[in-house]
Formats: C-alpha cells, sequence, structure tokens
C-alpha cells in the first residue's frame, strides 16, 4: 500500500487470498484516523438482493486486533456479528484488525477460494467500523502466494486507485455501501467487451467452457441497449457481468455496476452451435439471467423501496413492495429478449405460458397475497420447505404476472397512450433519479397519476387478494388466445401453440415427486388434492400400486391407467414403517397454459401487439 494513497481513507481493507487449499480469505482492516475510542465492527445479517438472514460473521475463524507497535487490543464480541474494539488510552496509530473468513459456498452471495479462482461478494468479507460507514475507503487485493498463481487476474467494478486493468492492487470506494456492492473475482478467466451508448462493458466469465464469446457479447450488447433504451439513459460509467460456469448451477445478484452470475455451462452458447442458430432452452435462460440483473441497475439498485433506503443491514427489513421489485423485474427480462430481436415473439409466448403454469401450480397462490409474499420473504419464500407450494406465492413469478396485466390493462385504458414502460420512465424519474425511496403505495399512486385511471380496484384484487389474474381477455386485446388444460405428463409446463388441441383429465394424485431419484419419493402432497385425501405425506416412498412396482418413472402411469374415482391401494414406506393407503385419484386440474398468436386479427389489434412486443406505448 503506497501511503501516499492511503493518506486519503480513515479505513484500509488488504485482503489476500491466504490459503486457496483451506479456503481462507485473511483480511487486515487498518484504521488510520478517527476517534482512539472504543468503536464497533460489524458484518452485515444479510446482503442486499437477497432478503434472507445469512449471518457472514459465522464464517470469520479468527479475529484479533493489534496497534502500529504490535500490542495487542481487546476486541471484545458483542452478539453474533459485533465486535467491539477498545484501543485503551496508548495505543499507537493506525490500529490493524486482522482476521480470516472460510470462504467455500458456490454462491453469487458469499465467498470461495480455491486453487481455481477466488470470489466475494463485499458484505460476506468485509467489517463495517461503525463511526466510518458514511467515509472514503480503500481496498488493496493481492493474490495467493507462489508462482502457480502468477497469472490470476483480478475483476471487479470497483474504481482503480493504484492498479493496472484487471489487476491486483489498490481499490477505492466512496464509502461502505459502495464498499460492499461490488463483488471481485480473481483467478483466471475469459474476457469480452463491448459498448452500450458509449459506456464500456465487460463480462468475465470463469469456470471450464466452451462458449461463443462473440455470439454472447452480440446477444448482450442488445439486451442491455433495450434496457437502455426503455429507461432513456444509462446512469454509469462501466458495468461488468462477472460468470462463473459450473456443471449444474443458477444464479444472480445485482449491484449498482455490476452483477454476480452462476451459470450451468450447457447453458451458454456452444462454439459448436451454427452462429444464427435461435437461442436454445438453456442459451435463453441464461440471457434471461443476464437481462433480470442488468434490469436491476435502474430497478433496485437505485430505483428502491423507501423501506429497504432506510434499513440496515444487521436484521430483517419488511417492505411490501418485493412484487413491484422483483416481480416487474422478472416481467422486462424476458419481454426485453423478444423487443431486442434475440427470440421470436413464439419463444417469448413459450417463457409466458410457462410463468402462467407455474403460478396457477401453486395453491399457495389462494393462501398469501404478493404483498404478504414480499413481507415474509425473509421467513417463507427465502426458506420454503415442503409445504411451500402449498403456503407461499412467488412474488417474481406472480409479480411478473401483474406485470403484464398492469402493462395491457394501462395500453388498453388508455387507448396505447400510457404503458408500464412509461410508468418505469416516471418512476425512474421521481425515485431513481433523486434517491428517494418508493414509499409502498408510491408506485401505485404513480400508476394512476399517470394513466388517470382509477386502478384501486386492480391493486386491491392482485396484489392484496388472492383471486387469479383475468389475463384471458387481456392478452386476447393483443391477439393471444389463451387456454387451460390438464397437463399431459410430468415434464408438460405448457407452452406456445399453433393450435389447441383436445386434451383429456388424467387421473392424478396431485403431488410432486421429488427429481432425481429412481424410487417414487413424495416431495409436496397439494393442498385438498387426492393425495392429501389419502394421507399421503412428503418424505413418503411409494412402492406400490394395486400390487405393482412403483417408481419415479411410473408412478404416474399406473395411477392415469385407472378411470378417476377408482379406489387404489398404496403402500408406501413412511420413515421405516410399511403402510397401506387407499386413494381415489381425481381429474388432473386444468393448470397448463397454452398461448397461440393469432395471426387473422384486426388491424388495431395488430398494432397494439406490435407496439406492445416493440416496446412502444
Ligand atoms: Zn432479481
Amino acid at each position: 500500500m503506497p501511503t501516499s494513497a492511503a493518506a486519503h481513507f480513515s479505513a484500509t481493507y488488504r485482503v489476500r487470498a491466504h490459503c486457496p487449499e483451506g479456503h481462507l480469505f485473511a483480511v487486515e482492516l487498518r484504521l488510520d484516523d478517527g476517534p482512539c475510542g472504543r468503536r464497533r465492527l460489524s458484518l452485515p445479517a444479510w446482503c442486499p438482493g437477497s432478503y434472507m438472514i445469512r449471518d457472514f460473521a459465522r464464517q470469520v475463524v479468527r479475529i484479533a486486533a493489534q496497534d502500529a507497535d504490535g500490542r495487542a487490543l481487546t476486541l471484545t464480541k458483542l452478539d453474533k456479528q459485533t465486535w467491539e474494539l477498545d484501543p485503551g488510552p496508548d495505543a499507537a496509530l493506525p490500529l490493524l484488525v486482522q482476521y480470516q473468513v472460510y470462504a467455500w459456498e458456490m454462491s453469487v452471495r458469499s465467498a470461495r477460494l480455491d486453487c481455481t479462482h477466488g470470489f466475494f461478494n463485499g458484505p460476506s468479507l468485509l467489517l463495517a467500523v461503525d463511526d466510518l460507514v458514511g467515509q472514503p475507503v480503500c481496498i488493496e487485493l493481492l493474490p495467493p502466494s507462489g508462482a502457480a498463481y502468477a497469472y490470476w487476474r483480478v475483476a471487479t467494478s470497483l474504481r482503480p486507485l493504484a492498479a493496472e486493468p484487471l489487476g491486483f492492487g489498490t481499490y477505492q470506494a466512496d464509502d461502505y455501501a459502495d464498499l460492499i456492492d461490488h463483488p471481485v473475482l480473481m483467478g483466471r478467466f475469459d474476457l469480452a467487451t463491448f459498448q452500450v451508448r458509449g459506456v464500456a462493458h465487460r463480462f468475465i466469465l470463469a469456470g471450464r467452457h466452451r462458449c461463443d464469446l462473440p455470439r454472447l457479447e452480440r446477444d448482450l450488447a442488445r439486451v442491455c441497449e433495450q434496457h437502455a433504451a426503455l429507461f432513456g439513459e444509462l446512469p454509469l460509467d462501466r458495468y461488468l457481468f462477472l460468470t462463473s460456469a459450473v456443471g449444474e448451477g443458477f444464479g444472480g445478484l445485482e449491484h449498482r455496476c455490476s452483477s454476480a452470475l452462476l451459470c450451468s455451462r450447457d447453458d451458454l452458447p456452444q462454439v459448436t452451435a451454427a452462429p444464427d442458430v435461435a437461442p436454445g432452452e438453456g442459451y435463453r435462460r441464461f440471457l434471461g439471467l443476464c437481462s433480470h440483473e442488468y434490469f436491476h441497475l435502474w430497478h433496485v439498485t437505485r430505483i428502491r423501496p423507501a423501506a429497504l433506503v432506510a434499513g440496515g443491514l444487521n436484521a430483517e427489513v419488511h417492505t411490501r413492495l418485493l412484487w413491484v421489485f422483483e416481480g416487474f423485474t422478472s416481467y422486462y427480462d424476458d419481454l426485453a429478449l423478444v423487443r431486442s430481436g434475440c427470440i421470436a415473439p413464439a419463444a417469448y409466448l413459450q417463457l409466458l405460458a410457462e410463468t402462467i403454469t407455474r403460478v396457477l401450480r401453486t395453491p399457495g397462490r389462494l393462501v398469501q397475497t404478493l404483498a404478504e409474499s414480499s413481507f415474509d420473504a425473509w421467513t417463507k419464500f427465502y426458506r420454503q420447505d415442503e409445504n411451500g407450494p402449498n403456503a407461499v406465492v412467488s412474488y417474481y413469478s406472480k409479480g411478473a404476472l401483474v406485470a403484464l396485466a398492469l402493462d395491457l390493462g394501462l395500453r388498453q385504458g388508455t387507448g396505447g397512450r400510457v404503458s408500464l414502460d412509461d410508468l418505469m420512465r416516471a418512476l425512474w424519474r421521481r425515485y431513481g433519479q433523486t434517491g428517494i425511496g418508493v414509499p409502498e403505495r408510491g408506485l401505485e399512486v404513480l400508476a394512476a397519476e399517470l394513466s388517470g385511471l382509477d386502478l384501486t380496484d386492480f391493486f386491491a384484487r392482485a396484489v392484496d387478494g388472492t383471486a387469479d389474474l383475468d389475463l384471458e381477455p387481456l392478452l386476447a386485446g393483443v391477439g393471444i388466445s389463451m387456454r387451460l388444460r390438464p397437463p399431459t405428463g410430468p415434464k408438460d409446463f405448457g407452452g406456445a401453440v399453433e393450435r389447441f388441441a383436445p386434451a383429456t383429465p388424467a387421473p392424478s394424485l396431485d403431488l410432486r415427486l421429488r427429481p432425481g431419484t429412481g424410487d417414487a419419493m413424495v416431495e409436496n402432497v397439494f393442498s385438498g388434492g387426492a393425495g392429501e385425501s389419502a394421507g399421503l405425506a412428503p418424505g413418503d416412498q411409494v412402492v406400490a400400486v394395486d400390487g405393482l412396482r412403483a417408481t419415479a418413472s411410473n408412478l404416474e402411469r399406473l395411477v392415469a391407467a385407472v378411470p378417476a374415482d377408482t379406489v387404489l391401494r398404496l403402500h408406501v414406506f413412511r420413515r421405516d414403517e410399511l403402510l397401506e393407503l387407499t386413494a381415489i385419484p381425481r381429474p388432473a386440474p386444468a393448470d397448463t397454459c397454452e398461448l397461440m398468436l393469432l395471426t387473422a386479427v384486426p388491424e388495431h389489434v395488430y398494432a397494439a401487439r406490435t407496439a406492445w412486443l416493440a416496446g412502444r406505448s
């Protein structure tokens, strides 16, 4: 650390990838000035963008403090995440707090380190100093020692102070909130760069892969441009996608100037594929993830719920608005793919139909409102158990459908004058550009103000009620026909069709099996269904149906083979005890959505559809 650089900062963090084999980061926090009295140091209990208590401090394995002369200082632990540093009367500055953090979680939210790469999200590693949280700080990043690590590079959106591009060295942050908003990846990785509205964007890819980076670069640039066009500006001077490719994985976390992504390497566009082939299911999912996190750079990291602006990271912060922030983002993530031309309208309808199906297959939607789901995210949505589908509705999926209903409703109610795009721009101007938090009813007020429509009943039903949204007439207004039918099998998630085929409901036990096992292990039993009436429970292993051996692959077939309302004899292991139950399968519910793009539609309907899918009011 050059002393000239350190002199500007009252706190300096030095993070070394200390022991890749033991998965340990070593952090040294140096306090150069400020009051020499007692001060509190803490790690956050949760990280922005992920509403669950994670108690990052549990991974601190040792911590100690000393002064500039090497004298040990008293560091007292006050609670699960807070320490009090007492330098005493004679401590020589600077004070040094040294600690190690165990880092071995493959997640975008925490930290990991081994001999292939290192990654950390600030809240999991960097202590806050209570009297310095508003002060500028700097952070020095150091590689593991040894020749094997000589080719490691660094990717972060932190602003360099004394570091080469992609190099280890010193970076700076405006304050603690800024410091922990730039995840860091170190190791060997590949890199693609592109420009959006003159702003440099970098895409970092770590992990083994065969990704067609030029293709990804081209598609990502179109998606990012689409979002920038929606909001009318790109409020940053750099952006970074930090991606780790693994065998099986999916996740993303948004930040103001970057996003951390985890994906399956098979979801990346492969170099072997023909360059112009339409994105397959996996690549569409990955592009959707990038699109989602990028949209958050406006909506969540700059347009923020007032509760989160005022909140803090030491305990849960409650808002009823996550359906606006995650739901609307989920709506726009896929919509941007079709608007940017990365996928065709039929492919978009496929995604939309799957979302509708997912919501309709959640009995919890009839129990929990979107506002409640948002409020209780900490203990319900993020901590779902086997009863989750019966008790919880996703503010992502149902929130996306409310966004769709609001968008089409606004367009139809105002004769095409106002759309959800206008509402997003108004949110941006009123709350994003000003930094003022969105009040709990802020979006509803703004929507009414902008459109002149009375939307009280819509929001009461969609957000504070549990009735299903009436999407069919809204979709008809843009020339899309919607139908619900029973599923044809376990891999039927609905989709886009060219014509509606007849469908007959097969008898069903209305349950879901645990994936990835050959045995018929029950994962969920849906409320009010035939499985629940029979007395089946999550964790049961169904071993026979009417005396015939049942497995994960044939259970559904065995049940569907008999007429509905026939009594079936089930043999089931619960824990280690064999039970005999009787079940009366019922016709599977019509919970599978099909959407059809109508070709012969009146001109005004065609114009409305084109405006919607092209992103015009
Ligand atoms: Zn999100």
